[in-house]
């Protein structure tokens, strides 16, 4: 699906900064997540992530065409042009359509050249309030509850790009009513929060998640959101400070709610310190939404999975309807637009802290969250499909049952 016709472009003679603006202009519109530029044998391709799909667009065959255009990037991210033989990184700010974009550009010396991904930060698009992030009723009044927990540790789990940058600042933006003072660690720091003390991790110079924990704490903060947990003294520091009267926010890896706490376990965190800081685990991903323009419903017998165990959890005035997408040129004949969240929320009840105390397996936590009224998070899926929403296949594709 070509979102933009590069060879009519190039055949008119454009300018790079002509080129270069219908590119964001056309990513802007169609809400892609990133471009990428890589050379090849064969010239620049062009490819939009939308969706969380790769779509190519088309090549740059002259060589000289395709530097220019990388070096307009380069000089709009204020990064060296005369360096081609090591990673490079720059940011730009650009007005589309009278929103504010952040450009975040990386480059990577390949062997044919430089490999350019430039990701875009819609500042409008990303920072929603907890309401928008697409949960029904019931989890978000457990995240309600998690969020009004005086201290603890809450985590947020799921694969890259699942958005859970997206629900911690939700969830940082609900608390930020300038009666406590919240700090953040990030990785990179995405959006600025009025209100709230940011700080970024910088490898390069050796200041990490650990090395900045410690001073955030002598900061005085009430909150704390830290952008990843994935070592020992992050992991330790972090389930001290919930322990020690902070509200701690992390996202950390994970397959799954109940996972978490073997993360941490794994990050060598005592079980029974686990216990006393855990408040509570989010699991998420993202799954393709049927394409509203070409939306038709299929008969229930037509679905791969028996939807029984999903009926009980509809809400009243919630009627069943299995939909697919046949394909137009709305959604450039995929059935598929946009994405949206699903969630697993665990909130860590008395019971929950015993089985981590015991170290019982993951399963064992997972079980009794779910006799506890947890929801899955392929119990949410299939409700989705359930309700038009997706499809039991792009549920079964993002989380396998
Ligand atoms: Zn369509």
């Amino acid at each position: 699906m070509q979102l933009i016709d590069l060879d009519a472009v190039i055949a008119a003679g454009q300018s790079a900064p002509e080129i270069w603006g219908r590119l964001v202009e056309t990513a802007v519109r169609h809400h892609a997540s990133d471009i990428h530029m890589a050379f090849q044998a064969d010239g620049l391709h062009i490819a939009l992530r939308v969706d969380g799909r790769l779509v190519e667009q088309g090549v740059i065959p002259s060589a000289d065409d395709a530097w220019r255009l990388l070096n307009h990037v380069k000089v709009l991210g204020d990064i060296d042009l005369g360096e081609r033989r090591r990673p490079q990184a720059g940011r730009a700010l650009v007005d589309v359509e009278d929103r504010q974009v952040d450009l975040r550009i990386s480059l990577l010396p390949t062997l044919h050249g430089q490999d350019c991904v430039v990701r875009l930060l819609d500042r409008r698009v990303s920072l929603m309030s907890v309401e928008q992030l697409g949960m029904r009723r019931r989890e978000l009044n457990r995240l309600f509850g998690l969020l009004a927990s005086p201290a603890g540790l809450v985590v947020v789990t799921g694969p890259t790009g699942a958005g859970k940058t997206t629900t911690l600042y939700a969830a940082i933006s609900r608390l930020n009513d300038g009666s406590r003072k919240i700090i953040t660690i990030e990785n990179p720091i995405e959006y600025d929060i009025p209100g709230v003390v940011q700080s970024q991790v910088n490898y390069r110079i050796g200041v990490d998640y650990a090395t900045l924990l410690p001073t955030v704490l002598q900061h005085d903060p009430d909150i704390i959101m830290i952008g990843e947990i994935r070592d020992r003294e992050t992991a330790t520091a972090a389930v001290r400070a919930a322990v020690t009267g902070h509200l701690v926010f992390a996202t950390m890896h994970a397959l799954g709610a109940a996972a978490t706490i073997q993360t941490l376990l794994s990050l060598d965190v005592p079980p029974h310190f686990i216990a006393r800081a855990l408040r509570g685990a989010v699991a998420q991903n993202l799954v393709r939404r049927v394409c509203p323009a070409c939306a038709e419903p299929i008969p229930e017998t037509e679905s791969v999975l028996p939807l029984d165990d999903i009926r009980p959890l509809l809400e009243p005035g919630q009627t069943p309807r299995l939909v697919v997408g046949r394909g137009c040129a709305e959604c450039f004949h995929s059935g598929y637009r946009g994405r949206m969240g699903l969630f697993e929320i665990m909130a860590a009840d008395d019971t929950i802290r015993r089985l981590i105390d015991e170290r019982r397996p993951a399963a064992d936590i997972h079980r009794a969250a779910v006799e506890a009224g947890m929801i899955t998070i392929q119990q949410t899926g299939k409700l989705a499909a359930f309700l038009g929403h997706t499809t039991i296949e792009e549920v079964l594709r993002v989380v396998p049952s």
